[in-house]
């Protein structure tokens, strides 16, 4: 039996890398237990990147063949774009005007990413982006999700959106709309090839499904130990990003090769080799999925259609709700 009703997304950001993959894992768990709304959040999109859109569709399609490739199954999710489903956007008006100011501009992340971003040279100061937690609300309670995977770090905005449920139910004396719990999602950080984060804006980054060669590429720049300079030096694992990648990719090699690289009796470049065959065989059944759908991309189309239906149907039928309630 299911358990409830869960709302996750993402930004639409092109393709993604197997940092992301713990969270898709996560995903692919909970569609068995819940009755899952997958997002693209295109309209969150717009928030931080108003200025270029001229990407949002191509990413659009990139990060679902990501999704489908990672094991997301459209006969069990509604796997769907945000803005194809107006009410998203209607309900977060609704919000908007019965929320306090206050409320969004004490929002932990407001000042930060506006400062943040402005070192940048980007000016997100705007209604919009102060708005953003709304919209999130509206995305959530849309479907009255009653759990919400997230990371600590986005608790504060589960919040909003629980106090938004509360303070709309309080005033207009309704039960209409639940108060949605974390589900605190386990999220292992993978640092980058540099040994930074990972992210595609530092090219140091690994893609879901990536090819055999590319993998060797990216294993073959993997920063090691740097007091290591002969092969037969002794090394550090622990301060290696191959063997952070190692313990992931390799797991029942990994005492073996921690130990070889302590006496200096394994060199990188075999080290790496070991990993980058490990790394492929993970990634090929990614790799076979994501072909097949870019061989076949009529088949993303239906699934969006048919995800936007499903969201659709249900997001209507809440937004009834919210109408009548508030008499309109
Ligand atoms: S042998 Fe392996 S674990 Fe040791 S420093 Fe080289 S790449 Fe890293």
């Amino acid at each position: 039996m299911s358990k409830g009703t869960i709302l996750s997304g993402m930004r639409p950001t092109g393709r993604l890398h197997i940092g992301h993959l713990s969270v898709l894992d996560n995903w692919v768990k909970l569609q068995e237990e819940y009755n899952c709304f997958f997002m693209v959040a295109d309209w969150h999109a717009l928030t931080t990147s108003f200025e270029d859109t001229s990407k949002i569709k191509e990413n659009t399609r990139d990060m679902v063949i990501d999704w489908l490739s990672a094991g997301l199954d459209p006969g069990k999710s509604a796997i769907f774009v945000q803005s194809h489903v107006h009410q998203h956007a209607e309900l977060h008006l609704v919000f908007s005007m019965l929320t306090p100011i206050s409320w969004l501009e004490r929002c932990p992340t407001f000042k930060d990413q506006v400062q943040q971003l402005g070192e940048q040279g980007k000016d997100i100061n705007t209604y919009g982006f102060l708005g953003y937690p709304l919209l999130q609300a509206a995305d959530i309670l849309i479907y009255k999700a009653n759990a919400v995977p997230v990371g600590e770090d986005q608790l504060p905005h589960l919040e909003m959106t629980r106090e938004v449920a509360r303070r709309y139910n309080f005033m207009y004396d309704t039960k209409l709309f639940p108060e949605p719990q974390p589900i605190l999602a386990k999220v292992s950080l993978l640092p980058g090839t540099d040994g930074r984060k990972m992210s595609k804006s530092y090219n140091n980054d690994i893609a879901i499904g990536a090819s055999s060669e590319e993998i060797q590429t990216k294993v073959r720049s993997m920063i090691t130990d740097p007091a290591r300079v002969r092969k037969n030096d002794p090394g550090n694992p622990e301060v290696c990003v191959v063997y952070t990648f190692q313990k992931i990719y390799n797991p029942a090699e990994t005492g073996e090769i921690a130990a070889e690289c302590r006496q200096g009796a394994i060199g990188c470049v075999a080290c790496k080799k070991k990993l980058a065959e490990k790394m492929d065989a993970v990634m090929a059944p990614y790799r076979e999925r994501r072909e097949a759908l870019m061989a076949n991309p009529g088949r993303v189309d239906e699934i969006l259609a048919a995800g936007d239906e499903k969201a659709s149907a249900a997001a209507a039928k809440t937004m009834a709700e919210v109408r009548n309630v508030l008499g309109f």
